[in-house]
């Protein structure tokens, strides 16, 4: 979709620090972190809901978004999507938020990126 932001990252028509890549999924840095580290994984396919994307094209959006949590090297993270306005979404293409939570004993989200 033209106007869509995520839709222009998957174009490149705008910068973002992008983690993964692959045919149907995208993952990239959130530009407003909730904490550091806060990735977004989206399908490529554009959807303002979740229900409105096909099957085929979430295949991938569960293991990608594992894979973010886990090279993120958080032991405390959510994983969060939002649907709608009245439910906080933003941005009307498909996302998942994954947002590593500080380490409780130091205060600091440790080991994403490596430092
Ligand atoms: P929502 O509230 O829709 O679930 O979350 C939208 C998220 O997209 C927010 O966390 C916001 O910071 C992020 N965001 C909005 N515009 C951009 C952008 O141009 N680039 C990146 N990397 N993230 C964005």
């Amino acid at each position: 979709m033209a106007a869509c932001i995520f839709c222009k990252i998957i174009k490149g028509e705008i910068p973002s620090m992008k983690l993964f890549e692959s045919e149907k999924t995208l993952a990239f840095l959130d530009i407003g972190p909730l904490s550091y580290g806060h990735s977004l994984i989206i399908p490529k396919y554009h959807g303002a809901k979740l229900t409105d994307i096909p099957d085929d094209q979430l295949s991938e959006i569960m293991t990608v978004t594992k894979k973010i949590a886990s090279a993120s090297g958080a032991e405390n993270y959510n994983i969060l999507q939002n649907n709608g306005r009245a439910a906080h979404q933003e941005v009307d293409h498909v996302h998942f938020h994954m947002i590593p939570k500080p380490n409780a004993e130091e205060g600091l989200v440790i080991g994403w990126p490596a430092k």
